[in-house]
C-alpha cells in the first residue's frame, strides 16, 4: 500500500529487500523465533536462506543464516510526512505545532485539552482523541486516565 502511494505521489523510494543475519547459533536461534513471528504476521514472501544465498545477494556480508525479506525498502521519510501533512490539509485538518499537549479533562462526552506554546495556554474541547504520541504517549494516557497501567518501556532496536 505504503509502496503505491510512494508511486502515485512521486515520493523517492525503491524496494531494496534486506537481510537479517546472524553471525552465530544463537543469533540463528533468534532468528528463528522472528522468521516464525513474520510467518504468522503474513510478512509476504520471507524466507530463510543459508550462507552462500547471503553471500549472492551481498558479498560483504559474512553470515551462517539469515532472512531475507524482499517486500522491505527504503523511503525518502521527509517527502513522505511532508505529503501526507499537505493531504490532511487539503481536507480540513489543522495543524498547530509547537505546541505541548500538557492537561486532559474529561468533560461531558468528550475532553478538555489544554495547550501551551511558551507562555500561551489555549483550551479547546474534543470527542475524540488519538494518542499518538510517541515514546510520551503513557504520559498523554496518564493525562486522560491517571491510573493507567499503560507504562513506555523503550528499548533500542539493536
Ligand atoms: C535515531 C532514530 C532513527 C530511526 N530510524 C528509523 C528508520 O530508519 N526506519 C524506521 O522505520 N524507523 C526508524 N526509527 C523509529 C521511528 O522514528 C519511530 O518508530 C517512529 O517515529 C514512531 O512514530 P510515532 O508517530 O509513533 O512517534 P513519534 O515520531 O515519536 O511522534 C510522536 C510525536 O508526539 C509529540 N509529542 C509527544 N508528547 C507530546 C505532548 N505532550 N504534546 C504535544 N506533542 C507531543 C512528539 O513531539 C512527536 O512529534 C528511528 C528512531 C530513532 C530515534
Amino acid at each position: 500500500m505504503l509502496y503505491r502511494f510512494c508511486a502515485e505521489h512521486n515520493i523517492p523510494h525503491k524496494k531494496t529487500g534486506k537481510l537479517l543475519v546472524a553471525t552465530d547459533m544463537l543469533e540463528e536461534e533468534y532468528l528463528e523465533d522472528v522468521y516464525r513471528i513474520a510467518v504468522e504476521n503474513q510478512v509476504p514472501g520471507v524466507e530463510t536462506i543459508d550462507d552462500n544465498k547471503v553471500t549472492q545477494y551481498e558479498p560483504n556480508v559474512k553470515a551462517v543464516y539469515a532472512l531475507y525479506v524482499p517486500t522491505s525498502g527504503i523511503i525518502e521519510s521527509t517527502s513522505l510526512v511532508d505529503k501526507l501533512y499537505r493531504l490532511a490539509e487539503s481536507y480540513g485538518a489543522i495543524f498547530l505545532v509547537g505546541n505541548e499537549v500538557f492537561e486532559i479533562e474529561p468533560e461531558g462526552k468528550g475532553f478538555k485539552v489544554k495547550i501551551r506554546s511558551g507562555t500561551e495556554v489555549e483550551i479547546f474541547k474534543t470527542r475524540i482523541i488519538i494518542n499518538a504520541a510517541g515514546l510520551y504517549s503513557d504520559n498523554i494516557a496518564r493525562m486522560v486516565n491517571p491510573e493507567s497501567s499503560y507504562w513506555m518501556d523503550p528499548v533500542k532496536g539493536e
